[in-house]
């Protein structure tokens, strides 16, 4: 039975959602949007950027490893991955990356990680699944979920770029998101500095599934905003798999462009 509550509460979502393309373009015609990254005025395609700034984000190498987003060149032979993942052993199964980090996409990453980056982590969200939409339609994702940090650094620093990223990108591609579901439950050093067997080992365990049941043989498209050297990422797929997720897909803004 339909209650006046809910009708109500229905006629103004069925309203908001007639009015939405009205407003956006009543605020575009006050407001003319403009680029993320320098500030000039852009007309909008599925991204906030101009396309200067979208080409000096893009990496100077086109092609990439589908195992690990590294940049290869056009003879590399990348049936069992490239140069620089061949001996890896990853729990995710493939990477989805914008660009790598370096030039101005490293100074783009670095201000959508900043406090006050949240409409930038955005924009490179949009940018990613703009630029990448055929690679996100080859997969049928039943949820994004953020590589999730601890507690103690959410208190500390309220911004977190990975989890607005995949909120983003799940918004785009209509898929269900969650930050519950996959939990940071070991905090670990920062790792900037330290060797991948290290990384590997320090990650290991760090991660716990809160929600076994929904991921149970499901499709994740897990998400980060920087691939260093996959320690962390292998570490929260190996904890998703571990609990019956079927699939794992990493998407990341940028990967490092040489990993050690
Ligand atoms: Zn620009
Ligand atoms: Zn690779």
């Amino acid at each position: 039975m339909i209650r006046f509550n809910d009708s109500m509460k229905y006629c103004q979502i069925k309203t908001e959602a007639i009015l939405a393309p009205f407003f956006s373009a009543a605020i575009n015609f006050v407001y003319a949007p403009t680029c993320l990254f320098c500030d000039q005025e852009v007309n909008p395609v599925g991204h906030n950027f101009c396309e200067s700034c979208r080409s000096k984000l893009k990496p100077v190498h086109s092609l990439e490893c589908a195992r690990c987003g590294a940049p290869v060149g056009p003879y590399t032979d990348l049936t069992r991955g490239c140069g620089q993942c061949h001996r890896e052993t990853f729990a995710f199964d493939g990477v989805i990356r914008l660009g790598v980090y370096d030039g101005q996409m490293r100074l783009a990453s670095l201000r959508a990680k900043a406090s006050g980056g949240g409409s930038l982590a955005r924009g490179l969200a949009d940018l990613l699944v703009y630029q990448k939409r055929a690679k996100f339609d080859e997969q049928d994702f039943d949820l994004v979920i953020p590589v999730p940090e601890h507690w103690t650094r959410r208190f500390l620093h309220p911004h977190y770029a990975a989890e607005t990223v995949s909120r983003q990108i799940a918004r785009r591609l209509h898929v269900p998101w969650s930050r519950e579901i996959l939990l940071k439950s070991r905090r670990t050093p920062k790792q900037a500095t330290s060797p991948t067997p290290l990384r590997r080992q320090q990650q290991q365990g760090s991660f716990a599934v809160s929600r076994t049941r929904q991921i149970s043989g499901k499709t994740i498209l897990l998400v980060d905003d920087i691939l260093t050297t996959g320690s962390t990422a292998h570490a929260a797929a190996r904890t998703l798999k571990d609990a019956g997720a079927t699939y794992v897909i990493v998407a990341v803004i940028a990967v490092s462009p040489l990993r050690k």
